[in-house]
């Protein structure tokens, strides 16, 4: 029998393999922190430990292989008006269940939805790699602390905290905005809006 010790070094080494080391160290410490998070919120940890590891996986991979998947899988054609930083993760939670095997439909989702958020619906494991992701230890924007505070008093705050940052990020560098993001935005702006 396999233990999860065991199951996560062997998905380590394939993650490791197609990263450089700056993203792969990356992957490790959002596992960490996604471990820490999963603890605060009374979640599952060995699936935040193997969502967060996996989180990154296709990011480095050529565009050729995202136009690819794409095609194959019959995703939203309109994903190829788009880029890297958004298709590693919508795209690339398909790599990860076709190269690596991990078919956990929460883990999943939890990779599709890391970069640009989502709902008030977003289940919890998706909250905390998407938190994981903005808090790891290796992040040093300005903020970052107030971040951390506000996230270990509630998941859901540190949510829209990252949402609103993110999209005033974008915005003030004249990137274009995913649809997604800005969705995601709205329903937690609203659920927070006392109007
Ligand atoms: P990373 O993969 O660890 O670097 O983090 P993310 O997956 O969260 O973000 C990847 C990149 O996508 C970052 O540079 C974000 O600023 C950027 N990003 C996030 N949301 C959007 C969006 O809606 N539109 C665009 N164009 N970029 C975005
Ligand atoms: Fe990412
Ligand atoms: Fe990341």
């Amino acid at each position: 029998m396999t233990t999860f010790a065991e199951e996560l070094k062997t998905i380590e080494e394939k993650v490791k393999a197609h990263l450089s080391d700056g993203r792969f160290q990356h992957c490790l410490r959002v596992k960490d922190y996604a471990i820490k998070l999963a603890k605060e919120n009374h979640l599952d940890e060995e699936q935040a430990a193997l969502a967060g590891l996996v989180h990154d996986y296709a990011k480095e991979r050529p565009a050729e292989d995202f136009l690819k998947v794409i095609d194959q899988f019959d995703l939203d054609p309109d994903l190829k008006n788009w880029n890297r930083s958004i298709w590693h993760g919508v795209v690339g939670a398909v790599m990860i269940r076709e190269e690596l095997g991990i078919n956990d439909p929460a883990i999943l989702d939890a990779v599709v939805n890391h970069t640009t958020g989502d709902g008030v619906a977003m289940s919890p494991l998706a909250k905390v790699v998407f938190m994981a992701d903005y808090l790891e230890t290796g992040r040093t924007f300005p903020g970052v602390e107030e971040a951390r505070k506000i996230t270990d008093q509630s998941l859901d705050a540190g949510v829209f905290y990252q949402l609103k940052h993110t999209l005033a990020f974008l915005a003030d560098q004249g990137n274009p905005i995913y649809p997604k993001t800005v969705a995601s935005y709205n329903e937690w702006a609203r659920h927070f809006s006392s109007k």
